[in-house]
């Protein structure tokens, strides 16, 4: 019925889960790159599967009420920002029915409007946006080439390649990030410093990472280089050292010939190792490798939801699976009990504990290993040994380097029965979701509530269907923006033991 290289008109009623306007001809549906709800567009058809076809937006014939001028003029080449043509108000509805309709479809719960929650009991949030949804960004990373005339270049990476479009002013990060990277090439001119170069894997200078604290207006330049030096670095120094707000210049040694930006090697320049910025009342130290964050302002509301969910008053046990550096755990431990956060990454939970000291937080254990066998190696440990003898293996080795006693052996007596059965489990699991065994294991642990802090809709809706199979019903939604132009879209859920 259609073929490739056809043209057709349509209009634009949806959109896709990576921002392509969809819209119909003849009952078929279309993807189109760069169109948005609401556009007239011309299309050429490109590719057809059996149910559906991919068009090339040729024209715009009559545009979306919701179509804005995007403030960045690489915006459609660039492979950052996905939405930037829409109003923010519409971005802020597309975000918010794409976790409906996931919760719907997926999960089977009858969320489409408000009048539907209600009936079920469950209260829908509408989304917390941001009120400057641009320059949000405390993060970025820019790679360093060469163009075809030999100048040095920086800049993003169009979609889906390693072409780099030369712009030193992305809309989505912080001034400063312009005025480190002038600095940066002019050195690189003025003394000959080669960018690498990913064909042949020579020249020096691969990427360049800011940091910056919000409420610190600490900075970090990081510099990725192909090698363990660069020459006349101290002239560098010199001139980065000027900016206000320096904290920290280092260097990161990455010789690998590969897609990862940073080298696990880090060498310290100028100043301090790592930068500070505080998430409401509590300090995190930031190093060139940690993760942490990138929306600090949206990131605040997303965990005083978190915390409110968790419905703390002092004297609760609370798990917290995936904790990272411990982000979501120092926070919950402001008034609980006792927080036990459990993270697979060994680097991540050493910046956990080091953060847990710099608040004086006592009533904080980390572990290292993953929730699916962490949480189940506890649980079946601990019902085994009817909860009267400390645990072997692991646990053990882990809780031993817990902030409360580096040395001393943890204390079971007591604790380690309201660690079976917690009053909260939160968790904050990666894209593709909570392993099965992680969910069997908190259904067996029956805590009054869950909190699911979760960055991708559909593999939420898959989880909380499981968990409201297995004894829980579904309170509370409250999608949150953290990433404003681009698609992705952060939801945080109340989950209450039947
Ligand atoms: N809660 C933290 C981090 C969330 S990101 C914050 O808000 O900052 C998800 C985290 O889960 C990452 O740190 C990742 O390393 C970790 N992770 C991924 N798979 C895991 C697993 N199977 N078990 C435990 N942690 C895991």
């Amino acid at each position: 019925m259609f073929q490739k290289n056809m043209e057709l008109e349509l209009l634009i009623e949806d959109m896709g889960v990576d921002g392509a306007g969809i819209g119909k001809a003849r009952g078929v549906a279309f993807f189109v790159k760069d169109a948005v709800i609401g556009d007239k567009v011309l299309i050429k058809v490109m590719k057809m599967k059996k149910r559906y076809g991919f068009g090339k937006l040729l024209k715009v014939l009559e545009p979306s009420p919701y179509r804005v001028q995007p403030l960045c003029e690489f915006y459609r080449q660039c492979g950052g920002c996905q939405i930037q043509a829409l109003s923010y108000a519409q971005q802020l509805k597309y975000k918010e029915k794409k976790v409906r309709d996931n919760l719907q479809r997926i999960g089977g719960f009858s969320v489409s409007d408000n009048t539907e929650c209600e009936k079920q009991g469950i209260l829908f949030h509408p989304i917390i946006g941001m009120e400057e949804p641009f320059f949000y960004r405390n993060k970025a990373q820019f790679p360093i080439g060469t163009d075809k005339d030999g100048k040095i270049v920086t800049g993003f990476y169009a979609a889906r390649s390693h072409h780099i479009i030369p712009n030193r002013k992305c809309c989505l990060g912080i001034d400063i990030n312009e005025t480190v990277l002038d600095i940066v090439i002019s050195f690189m001119e003025d003394y000959h410093i080669a960018a690498y170069d990913e064909s042949t894997g020579k020249g020096l200078l691969r990427h360049v990472l800011v940091r910056f604290g919000f409420t610190t207006k600490q900075i970090m330049v990081c510099l990725v280089v192909n090698g363990r030096r660069i020459p006349h670095a101290e002239k560098l120094v010199e001139r980065l050292a000027e900016l206000p707000g320096m904290t920290s210049i280092a260097l990161s040694v990455n010789e690998k010939n590969t897609n990862v930006i940073m080298g696990e090697e880090i060498i310290y320049l100028w100043g301090q190792g790592y930068i500070t910025d505080t998430i409401g009342d509590i300090k995190y130290q930031i190093s060139p490798l940690s993760f942490f964050q990138v929306n600090p302002i949206q990131t605040k509301k997303l965990y005083e939801t978190a915390l409110s969910y968790a419905g703390l008053t002092g004297t609760e046990t609370v798990w917290d699976l995936y904790c990272g550096i411990g982000t979501i755990s120092l926070f919950l431990a402001q008034r609980a009990k006792h927080v036990y956060g459990v993270e697979i990454v060994e680097a991540a939970i050493a910046d956990a504990r080091k953060n847990a000291r710099l608040n004086a937080m006592e009533n904080v254990t980390f572990f290292v290993g993953k929730a699916e066998e962490v949480l189940p190696d506890f649980y079946e440990k601990h019902m085994q040994e009817n909860v009267k003898e400390p645990c072997p293996g692991i646990f053990v080795e882990a809780a031993r380097e817990s902030v409360a006693g580096e040395t001393e052996k943890y204390k079971t007596n007591g604790q380690s029965a309201n660690m079976l059965h917690p009053d909260v489990i939160v968790v904050d699991p990666p894209r593709k979701g909570c392993d099965e065994k992680c969910l069997e294991t908190i259904l067996k642990m029956q805590p009054e509530r869950v909190v699911y802090v979760s960055c991708d809709p559909a593999t939420l809706a898959r989880d909380l269907k499981y968990l409201c199979e297995g004894g829980y019903e579904l309170r509370e939604v409250q999608p949150v923006d953290m990433f404003p132009q681009g698609v992705h879209v952060e939801t945080c859920v109340l989950l209450g033991r039947k």
